[in-house]
């Protein structure tokens, strides 16, 4: 135990104490597992800046199954930095729609122009002007550089992390700040120079593949010779879980409004007001609720929006989680003959909340799948009928 470290104190003393015999035998038998063992991932063996960049963003906060499912969709529509740059913003959004976390995908757009503008169209080389460019931290810079073109960064995401944790039996939560910057400081120290693009996706594997948050497979692990937390019997307990904020239960009651030819309205609010969930998405008119849903929605839709809305039909309702949120979803169907027609111009003037309601869109129910929206947005059109299914009316 005299090696587990607590606390996180900068210090010059490595949270992987390795002797340099240790050090080149650790990487040895890490990058010969890896070249073996590594999946076959169509950003592999590839040293396109471009595409590069495009994975790591995609894989940021997205599991590699669902990253697989839009990689070379959106590739094969923006084949290079200059025609994501031409792209419009929506047709971008459009393009992720699904992956979720848009500002991901918003950034990229803007960072896109700036390469084309400022940089020549390549990802800037340098790490502080790399970092520069809209949501490209110090983990996108140091994976796009070091894979690209071979600059000595270490990465550090939480697979990463959670390997060097327990090579060193690390204590403590990670990523406490002060923590992150031994561990940042750590990966560094380890880094093998002579191939830093493999040496740090070697590293994202075994996190990924072996040295699992639950449940790891020291028993066909690589490194398990160097393992502290493995030869203390402490693995379990090492990265130490962060505590869970008591979850808000949350009621959101949105209203599809349904035409004769199975269009539907979709709004983009201008700010977050209350009850929008989802800012700057194309949503369903939604409010969050607390008693008596029908009403609080049918006056939202009337203060908000101008509308008059006698008939709604529950439908369904749905859960849906958002970090620490437990979102309840209570969709309403309103049948309508026709669409009402300059809704923006209709609510000028007449903002609840001092909120602007932003855009109107009408949209065929069928296609709001094919829209920048949430999955929260997609649960409520597949309620009303979107996939297929008939929209059925729900006691309440
Ligand atoms: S021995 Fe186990 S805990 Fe240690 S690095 Fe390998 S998989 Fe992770």
């Amino acid at each position: 135990v005299a090696r587990a470290k607590h606390g996180a104190a900068r210090s010059p003393e490595p949270l992987v104490p390795l002797t340099g015999a240790e050090l080149r035998g650790l990487q040895r038998r890490l990058l010969a597992w890896f070249r073996r063992n590594q999946r076959s991932l169509p950003w592999r063996g590839t040293r396109d800046h471009y595409r590069i960049w495009i994975s790591e963003v995609m894989l940021q906060q997205t599991r590699v199954a669902a990253a697989l499912r839009y990689y070379k969709k959106f590739l094969a529509r923006f084949p290079n930095v200059g025609a994501l740059a031409r792209a419009r913003t929506e047709s971008v959004l459009e393009a992720w729609a699904g992956l979720g976390y848009y500002s991901r995908a918003r950034n990229l757009h803007r960072a896109a122009r700036e390469i084309l503008r400022r940089h020549g169209g390549r990802f800037p080389r340098k790490p502080a002007v790399a970092r520069e460019l809209p949501g490209v931290g110090r983990y996108t810079a140091a994976a796009v550089l070091s894979i690209a073109y071979g600059e000595p960064l270490a990465v550090l995401d939480g697979n990463v992390a959670r390997v060097l944790a327990r090579l060193g039996a690390v204590r403590g939560r990670l990523r406490e700040p002060s923590q992150w910057n031994a561990l940042e400081d750590t990966a560094q120290t380890i880094l093998f120079t002579s191939a830093p693009g493999t040496w740090n996706q070697a590293m994202m594997e075994l996190g990924a593949t072996v040295c699992t948050p639950r449940a790891p497979s020291c028993g066909r692990c690589p490194v398990a010779h160097f393992c502290q937390a493995l030869a203390l019997d402490c693995v379990e307990q090492i990265p130490e879980k962060p505590k869970r904020r008591a979850p808000v239960r949350v009621q959101l009651a949105a209203a599809v409004l349904l035409d004769s030819k199975g269009r539907t309205l979709l709004v983009q609010p201008k700010d977050n007001p209350r009850g929008v969930l989802f800012s700057r998405m194309w949503q369903f008119p939604a409010v969050e609720v607390a008693e008596d849903a029908e009403t609080e929605l049918r006056r939202h839709l009337h203060e908000t929006y101008g509308l008059a809305t006698a008939g709604l039909i529950a439908l369904r309702p749905a859960r849906h989680a958002v970090t620490f949120r437990d979102i309840t979803l209570l969709p309403y169907l309103l049948p309508v003959v026709e669409l009402p027609r300059g809704l923006r111009q209709a609510v000028k003037g007449k903002q609840s909340d001092g909120v602007g309601t932003g855009a109107v869109a009408s949209v065929p129910l069928a296609e709001v799948e094919r829209w920048p929206t949430s999955s929260a947005t997609r649960k409520i059109a597949r309620a009303a009928g979107a996939g297929g299914q008939p929209a059925l009316p729900f006691p309440v």
